[in-house]
């Protein structure tokens, strides 16, 4: 029976579902990985698929059709443009994966529009033509869906909402090298960055923190009546709400989905981020939803097959 493998890669780990020809997901694994950049390395990978085809019945043979995300701008052939966050050599895991799957054609998409393609296939935004994925990790990532496609841009660059600039003021460089960008107040790092420059100012120490994007932690503090979270998370929401509304008048679209690890605290957020965007946004678009992603961790590895479909 011919299958189809979508393909999420992650920084520690790669996360691979086998798609019937239906799109029905028919099992799924995680699969541990460090840099993903030799021979050996891929081989863990392309044995990890091996295995995993084995638990349905299949065979390398049976795989049709091969989606896989990467981390970065790419386009449709597989050129890669930067990879900021991950080590991976893209053309080498490419060829391991036609050698180990000999019949099927691969297919290529930006993490954040895979996740978007998933969203649209089998999650919140079913059936909605016109919407935006925004993906807050450890950066801010976007996935534009316009009529039911994702738009990547003639530069592979379509959806880099994280880089809209909401400070002109800023003084700190962002990753982009530029000033003032969304992700430096809305991502996880920009979220615990902004919480410990409110805690200096209240003359009071942080609780305690996992690293440089425990958000977690400040959520609990928010829970807990804590000023500078609230502070910090205040900051996150008016930056993201400046943001989505200078979207809105571009492309007007009917529903942003709230993605990434972040959007586990949605829910103490959603009221103020939506109360944002309505202050900064034209009237004409005021009615549009703001919910958080369905499909969690697993919307890109969905977005990854349906790509891979399309082929
Ligand atoms: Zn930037």
């Amino acid at each position: 029976m011919d299958k189809v493998l979508g393909i999420d890669i992650g920084g520690t780990s790669i996360k691979a579902g086998v798609f019937s020809t239906e799109g029905e997901l028919q099992t799924a694994t995680r699969i541990p990985t460090r840099e993903l950049v030799n021979e050996v390395s891929f081989a863990v990978v392309t044995e990890g698929l091996v295995n995993l085809l084995a638990r349905v019945d299949a065979t390398p043979d049976d795989v049709v059709g091969v989606g896989l995300d990467i981390p970065g701008p790419v386009d449709d052939d597989g050129r890669v443009g930067m990879l900021p966050n991950i080590d991976l050599n893209p053309e080498g895991l490419q060829r391991a994966l036609k050698r180990a799957f000999p019949r099927a054609k691969l297919a290529f998409v930006n993490d954040a529009n895979a996740a978007a393609l998933g969203e649209l296939w089998h999650g919140t935004a079913k059936d909605v033509s016109n919407f935006v994925l925004v993906a807050i990790g450890t950066g801010v990532g976007g996935g534009v869906v316009v009529d039911g496609k994702v738009v990547s841009g003639a530069f592979g660059a379509g959806g880099e909402i994280g880089h809209i600039t909401v400070n002109r003021n800023e003084e700190r460089s962002c990753g982009c090298g530029r000033h003032g960008c969304l992700e430096q107040y809305a991502s996880a790092s920009g979220i615990v960055r902004v919480y410990k420059e409110e805690c200096k100012k209240l003359g009071v120490a942080p609780v305690s923190l996992e690293g440089p994007t425990d958000t977690l932690s400040v959520f609990n503090a928010l829970e807990a009546g804590d000023e500078a979270a609230k502070a910090a998370i205040s900051c996150m929401c008016d930056c993201l709400g400046y943001a989505l509304a200078q979207i809105s008048v571009i492309l007007d679209p009917q529903m942003y989905l709230i993605g990434g690890g972040v959007s586990g605290g949605f829910k103490l957020f959603a009221e103020k981020l939506r109360a944002s965007y309505r202050k900064y946004c034209l009237a004409s678009s005021a009615m549009v939803r703001i919910l958080p992603a369905s499909l969690g961790n697993d919307a890109a590895m969905y977005g990854s097959a349906f790509q891979a479909m399309q082929n």
